[in-house]
């Protein structure tokens, strides 16, 4: 079980399943036993915030069990009021010690944010008009709009969430944002 973990050892269990993932070396999991065990409730020790993208999944690149990580995906890990319950659900109910803002390169609504000439509308112009400030901010240079959505989408967690602000200024929860590198399968926290 993996209760009353503190931030730095959920963040080494992160680091250390993703080293895992990296040079291919997994971990053997037994799905069966974990489903019995499960049955009397879930522990997570992180939420992560992730992109929609196929390629960017967490339990994979974390190589960790059902039951241990918290997700919410939305395409360019922006948050709305729903998915902001769902984070609220993940720090406040079940008291994950880490919330992971987990944004990744080659981000294809960032991408598409940034090449944006007309205003995009319906659902899809919703989520541009959320990346659109990080966009704007950094002249619509792709790499730096991904970094810089993720510093936007925590401030915008943390003005709209009393609840998780709350438990970050406590220290119940510490908020990390990192990086998923298509490339090599590496996550790089950036703060
Ligand atoms: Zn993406």
């Amino acid at each position: 079980m993996v209760r009353n973990m503190n931030s730095e050892e959920a963040m080494e269990r992160l680091k250390e399943g993703n080293a895992r993932f990296v040079t291919g070396e997994r971990k053997e999991y037994d799905f069966v036993a974990r489903r019995k065990e499960l049955l009397a409730g879930q522990h997570p020790f992180a939420t992560i915030l992730t992109c929609s993208d196929s390629r960017v999944r967490p339990e994979y690149i974390f190589d960790s069990n059902i039951g241990e990580i918290f997700n919410i995906e939305t395409a360019g890990n922006v948050v709305d009021e729903v998915s902001l319950g769902s984070i609220e659900y993940g720090v406040e109910h079940l008291k994950t010690p880490v919330l992971m803002i987990l944004g990744h390169t080659d981000c294809g609504a960032v991408t598409a944010c940034c090449k944006l000439e007309d205003e995009l509308a319906g659902n899809l112009g919703e989520i541009m008009k959320k990346i659109e400030p990080a966009a704007l901010k950094t002249q619509k240079k792709i790499d730096d709009a991904i970094d810089e959505n993720m510093k936007c989408v925590k401030e915008c967690i943390l003005q709209n969430s009393p609840v998780v602000k709350k438990a970050a200024e406590d220290g119940q929860v510490k908020i990390v944002l990192a990086k998923y590198i298509l490339e090599t399968g590496e996550v790089k926290v950036l703060e």
